[in-house]
């Protein structure tokens, strides 16, 4: 495959943003943006805010403390998902090989538009603009030979950031980056390799793949293409993507708890949620995805794939099988005294606070209907 051009676009503290964008008084204010339901958590926070110290996570009196004059706006998911939208459907002017990678963040192949629009830079300029004209949005753009280095690369200039990575940098700018900084190493991983010895992504990209792959088993060589800066992975537009949806509920509890019936009792509920959702589109699953959520935003998630007794999904069976994969997943689970499970619980005990998101997803096998 010859040299690709790839673009990272991430909207800069986009829920904040949006919130400024439809009402002009919130402009050049720290603005700070918390759960719809939860009002005491920070979900994100304009940069006038971040000048404070304010920060994603933080609770909403910590941050009256840092700037008391910091204005509260609960989070309004339908404004958000309207304006990427909108903002999505900007970038297939400029390509069909767009991938929406989450409700802020989107890569485009723009290798054969190249002829038309001159260069990927006048894309990213082109786009800028236009996000700015009908939102006062501002956003960081990365453009780098695949995914791995448009993403790297649009981290690196915040906020209203563009960032070029070419095939002639691609080892210089990676030498003394940080490996945390790639996406896909996330804290644990981080630590892994640091007790190797690596830091950077200079010395992931020179470690014998052996010890990698001794280390971290398949994931083992390709930690080292990534310390490389390869990666050949496509940008996949939405069409294409997998067939496989899936049905999810989250939400963030009002205070801690750590009683295994009342967490029981959440789930339940959660899992309802799922259920009806699942039988409104009329969509049937096997695997069902926990992920819990604590203050600090680390994440711990756990999946069962239900027998295919379970997969025999009337309408209102799915419900039922959420919550039977769920009853197993908890017995399972203290059956093992599995470590995540008992951590899980010294932490919800141990934090004051916390927000925690549960969430399943239900992965579908779309019905066919007819
Ligand atoms: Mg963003």
């Amino acid at each position: 495959m010859g040299s690709r051009v790839v673009m990272h676009t991430d909207m800069n503290s986009f829920f904040a943003s949006v919130e400024q964008s439809y009402n002009p008084e919130l402009k050049g204010k720290p603005v700070v943006v918390t759960g719809s339901q939860q009002r005491t958590v920070i979900l994100t926070s304009s940069y006038e805010a971040r000048k404070f110290g304010i920060k994603t996570g933080m609770m909403l009196h910590e941050a009256k403390r840092l700037c008391p004059d910091v204005i509260m706006v609960p989070a309004d998911n339908r404004k958000y998902t309207h304006t990427s939208a909108v903002i999505m459907k900007m970038m297939l002017d400029y390509t069909p090989l767009v991938e929406v990678f989450s409700i802020d963040e989107a890569f485009m192949d723009v290798t054969h538009s190249l002829s038309i629009f001159t260069s990927a830079e006048n894309i990213a300029y082109l786009l800028k603009a236009r996000i700015k004209h009908q939102f006062d949005i501002t956003c960081s753009i990365g453009i780098a030979p695949n995914k791995l280095l448009a993403k790297l690369a649009s981290e690196m200039k915040k906020p209203d950031g563009l960032t070029i990575i070419t095939p002639d940098t691609v080892k210089a700018t990676l030498e003394h980056m940080p490996i945390k900084e790639l996406c896909g190493i996330g804290r644990k991983m981080e630590r892994h390799l640091n007790m190797m010895g690596i830091y950077t992504c200079g010395d992931l990209g020179r470690c014998d793949e052996g010890r990698l792959t001794r280390k971290f088993g398949i994931i083992g060589s390709r930690l080292k293409q990534m310390g490389q800066g390869n990666d050949d992975s496509p940008v996949i537009p939405a069409d294409d993507a997998d067939e496989v949806k899936s049905v999810g509920h989250s939400m963030t509890l009002k205070r801690d708890i750590s009683s295994r019936n009342e967490i029981l009792r959440y789930l339940l509920q959660l899992s309802e949620m799922v259920g009806r959702r699942a039988r409104r589109y009329g969509v049937a699953g096997k695997t069902v995805h926990l992920t819990i959520r604590y203050a600090d935003f680390s994440t711990f998630g756990k999946q069962e794939t239900l027998s295919p007794v379970a997969l025999l999904t009337s309408l209102l069976s799915s419900f039922t099988a959420t919550r039977l994969a769920l009853s197993k997943f908890l017995v399972l689970l203290v059956a093992n005294e599995s470590d995540h499970f008992l951590g899980c619980q010294r932490r919800i005990c141990r934090n004051v606070t916390p927000t925690k998101v549960n969430q399943f997803r239900w992965t579908n096998q779309r019905r066919r209907s007819g």
